[in-house]
């Protein structure tokens, strides 16, 4: 007994090994890796090009009316208490009236479920539908959470592309021949993160149609709904609604530029209640009386948020990413190893072609982003962490004059390195 030291005792626990591989995936897990390069004595300051926090940037500052709306929501000590499962009625009304606007029908506040922020939205769909067995259509590139939650829900991928020729346009005989009968749903990203592409009204109509003869349900993201500043409106897959049932996710993380306020939703989109006979809601509630819910009082300002925000405000929003994103383009043309296949419409970023094979040393877009963040100290996503190898994420949700001096060393980055 005496000898049995520390050393020899044995615990019955370990982690859950499938969290550490979900975790390798979203983008959180390589940006701090390449920021880890970002101490190698440059006195530069850092220039982020990455997904950061719009906010951080003064000129993307909400608007008054939706700091007021929380204000007044904590004060009234009115939502200090649990909120129902689904979120409180008002934020739901007000949700479904919101969406409505775009859509060719009603939707009820019964359609509507609160969630904490679009990420929660995420996890929710792909959780609702993950069966034993079941498999999902992602897009590539794409959003790694979605791939980590699947993992982490035992959900098969199967990826289909954009189509950068295409305007990153779906793939859809990829997505006709991956799919079989435990294909439960494809996702859709737009406006596109991180493509920067909006999807046509046509082109939303093939992919419903392709859907619904594939007998699957189609998870529209559309976080980004809105933010679009290019010849292609925004519309939202919801309109297709009566062709296929669709589970609209969203947030006012980024149309309000508040993502640390975590409120987001899922919306079924399902005017033939196709969701409700496949008992696709009841898994929905299920979800909710296992989780979490967004905090009551972001709740309780909700209505106000999505009722009275002026217009004025959205258009500040689009004329500044409008900007940020030309000049990107412009600063882009400049260099001759990086070209883009189409300008970017819509979301806070876009897709970058890296011709590694004119630069001396770079092995590939995750060793030049590295080198670029120790040499340059500028951080942006290499593709390869969307799943296209060799191509650069950049988003231009950022101080237009910061932006112009990541691109400038990123220029001068690409010069030194250029092979004679
Ligand atoms: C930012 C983002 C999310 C997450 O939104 P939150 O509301 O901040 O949780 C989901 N999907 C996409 C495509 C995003 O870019």
């Amino acid at each position: 007994m005496e000898d049995e030291g520390v050393a020899e005792k044995r615990w019955n626990f370990k982690p859950n090994g499938v969290l550490a591989h979900a975790a390798k995936l979203p983008i959180k897990g390589t940006m701090q890796a390449i920021m880890r390069n970002l101490d190698g004595g440059d006195t530069r300051s850092t220039i982020a090009l990455c997904q950061g926090d719009p906010p951080v940037s003064p000129c993307f500052r909400t608007t008054p009316i939706a700091v007021d709306a929380v204000v007044s929501a904590l004060r009234s000590s009115e939502y200090n208490g649990y909120a129902p499962i689904a979120g409180i009625l008002p934020a739901r009304r007000a949700i479904a009236e919101y969406l409505s606007r775009d859509l060719p029908y009603k939707l009820s506040p019964d359609d509507v479920f609160l969630t904490v922020g679009c990420t929660q939205a995420i996890n929710m769909a792909v959780s609702v539908i993950a069966h034993p067995g079941a498999n999902i259509l992602l897009p590539r590139p794409g959003y790694p959470y979605y791939e980590a939650r699947a993992a982490f829900s035992g959900v098969e991928v199967r990826h289909f592309n954009l189509i950068p020729e295409r305007n990153w346009e779906v793939d859809l005989d990829a997505v006709e021949s991956l799919a079989d009968e435990n294909t439960a749903a494809m996702v859709l990203i737009n406006p596109g993160n991180p493509c920067g592409n909006v999807f046509t009204y046509q082109h939303l109509a093939k992919v419903a149609e392709t859907a619904k003869k594939l007998g699957i349900l189609i998870i529209a993201d559309e976080v980004y709904g809105h933010l679009t500043f290019g010849s292609n409106p925004f519309v939202p897959m919801g309109v297709f609604g009566s062709i296929v049932p669709v589970l609209t996710l969203g947030s006012i993380s980024k149309r309000w530029l508040v993502p640390g306020w975590r409120c987001g939703w899922v919306v079924t989109n399902d005017p033939n209640g196709i969701l409700k006979e496949t008992k696709i809601v009841d898994g929905i509630k299920d979800y909710l009386v296992i989780s979490s819910d967004p905090a009551t009082f972001v709740q309780g300002a909700i209505p106000q948020i999505l009722g009275s925000t002026r217009e004025d405000f959205f258009n500040k929003t689009i004329d500044i990413l409008r900007q940020t994103a030309d000049i990107c383009l412009e600063r882009i043309k400049e260099i001759d190893c990086i070209t883009y296949p189409c300008k970017p419409e819509g979301s806070m970023s876009f897709m970058v072609e890296l011709d590694v094979s004119h630069l001396a040393d770079i092995l590939d877009d995750v060793d030049f982003c590295c080198k670029l963040a120790k040499e340059e100290s500028v951080v942006i996503l290499p593709g390869s962490s969307v799943g296209f190898k060799n191509w650069l994420r950049i988003t231009f949700a950022t101080e237009p004059s910061s932006l112009e001096e990541g691109l400038r060393r990123l220029k001068s980055f690409c010069q030194r390195l250029a092979k004679k």
